[in-house]
């Protein structure tokens, strides 16, 4: 028969790698927790109606990327291809609204896009996430950038460049929009094919388009900067004191888009020199219009999502090191019957005072026994055999030094939690 291997753009999370993604996730819950969010968890599927207005029809997720099918009663079914449009359903759905405000949420969660597979850029990923619903006030932006700012820098990451962004308001936006295709009109003929179909429909997102040469076409556009209304340039200004406020350095770099009608004002990215691979490892923005977007009342909010592969490998390839799991503790190798009963005992024994414990389950000789204490790392092995029942004393043999101790057997779970 023919193996089966996992479908293009997945990837499987192996022992070696657990205690990587242990790390950045403890990391990640403890920050979040030190700034006051909240985890929640939804679904891994929702109704494709849902990302259809919460990430947008003209995006290219939903465009190209989603995981649509039908359920077997003939609803159309979506696996989540972000984060933010499902936590902000079950902060409508359950009425959230009510509570104090603002609300404050975090997530680790799995997405799906159906995108063209290379290195950090998968089908299937995981990302970390925070949202602040009901604020419009720009700490809230800020608060947002710092958490993600000081994340990085716990992370190891230090030469990550936090840049930012002003994307407007519907109203400023569309000034701007005007501009921009008047300026791009001549060029149009030589935008890529994704770039001409944004032309019609949401010009702003051809300034982040990955083509070279779209880049060199927008090089000089007019920039969203200049055209922002009164009210999103204080904002943006109060976002940049903030900040400064903060310690945070960052770059303005009017490149930096979040290009659908109900993202407004602030936009940022989180960038890393990475050695040709996908260097943007956190992006996000405020949205003051996305929760009226999905039926809510009209309360604005502001987030942003974090790759954790991205991350992982960005962490990978500059050296960044993790701590590695705690060894094996205590390996207990056993010599016939009784001392197997006893062993099983005393291994149970250890566990339930917290002491990492191996035995051998494959019936191994005293030696194999060894050489498997060794290949686990135990830091210390004892044999039980048929004497050591008798006198009612073991050795405890440290691994490393090959010291050995003589333990009494009522005493061995007290020295071996000590
Ligand atoms: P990019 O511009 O790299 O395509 P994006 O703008 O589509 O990213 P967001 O939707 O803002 O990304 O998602 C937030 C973060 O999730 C990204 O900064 C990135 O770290 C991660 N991410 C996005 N798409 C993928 C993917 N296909 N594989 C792995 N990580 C991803
Ligand atoms: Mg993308």
């Amino acid at each position: 028969m023919t193996t089966i291997i996992a479908p293009k753009g997945t990837k499987d999370m192996l022992p070696a790698q657990a205690h990587k993604w242990h790390y950045v996730e403890k990391a990640f819950a403890e920050i979040c927790d030190k700034y006051g969010f909240k985890e929640v968890r939804t679904p891994l599927f929702e109704h494709t109606e849902l990302f259809r207005r919460g990430v947008g029809d003209t995006t290219d997720i939903v465009q190209k990327e989603m995981y649509t099918f039908n359920d077997y009663a003939g609803r159309s079914i979506t696996l989540k291809p972000e984060g933010t449009s499902p936590v902000t359903r079950a902060f409508i759905e359950h009425k959230q609204y009510a509570e104090v405000q603002p609300t404050k949420y975090y997530y680790i969660t799995p997405c799906f896009r159906y995108e063209k597979p290379q290195s950090g850029r998968l089908r299937a990923f995981h990302q970390f996430g925070i949202e602040i619903f009901g604020t419009p006030n720009m700490l809230a932006d800020s608060e947002c950038i710092c958490l993600g700012y000081d994340f990085l820098h716990k992370m190891g990451l230090h030469d990550v460049k936090l840049k930012i962004n002003s994307v407007g308001c519907p109203t400023c936006r569309q000034k701007h929009r005007e501009a921009l295709r008047k300026f791009l009109e001549p060029v149009y003929d030589q935008l890529c094919g994704t770039c001409k179909d944004r032309f019609e429909r949401n010009p702003m997102r051809i300034l982040d388009c990955k083509s070279e040469i779209c880049q060199d076409l927008v090089k000089d556009a007019p920039d969203m900067l200049d055209y922002l209304c009164d009210e999103c340039h204080d904002a943006f200004e109060d976002v940049k004191s903030n900040l400064d406020a903060m310690g945070v350095e960052y770059i303005v770099d009017p490149r930096i888009v979040r290009g659908l009608d109900y993202y407004t004002k602030t936009a940022f990215e989180f960038v890393i020199d990475s050695n040709g691979t996908q260097g943007t490892v956190c992006g996000g923005g405020r949205y003051d219009h996305l929760i009226e977007e999905i039926g809510g009342p009209p309360i604005p909010g502001v987030g942003f999502g974090l790759g954790i592969e991205r991350l992982l490998m960005l962490m990978d390839q500059y050296g960044i090191e993790i701590p590695e799991p705690e060894p094996v503790k205590v390996f207990i190798a056993v010599m016939g019957d009784d001392a197997k009963k006893f062993g099983i005992k005393l291994i149970r024994e250890l566990r339930n005072h917290g002491v990492k414990a191996e035995m051998d389950t494959l019936a191994r000789n005293i030696k194999g026994q060894f050489k498997y204490a060794d290949r686990l790392g135990a830091q210390y092995t004892i044999v039980i055999g048929d004497n050591e029942l008798a006198e009612g004393v073991v050795s405890v043999k440290e691994m490393a030094t090959s010291t050995q101790t003589q333990v009494k057997l009522e005493d061995l779970t007290k020295e071996l939690t000590k």
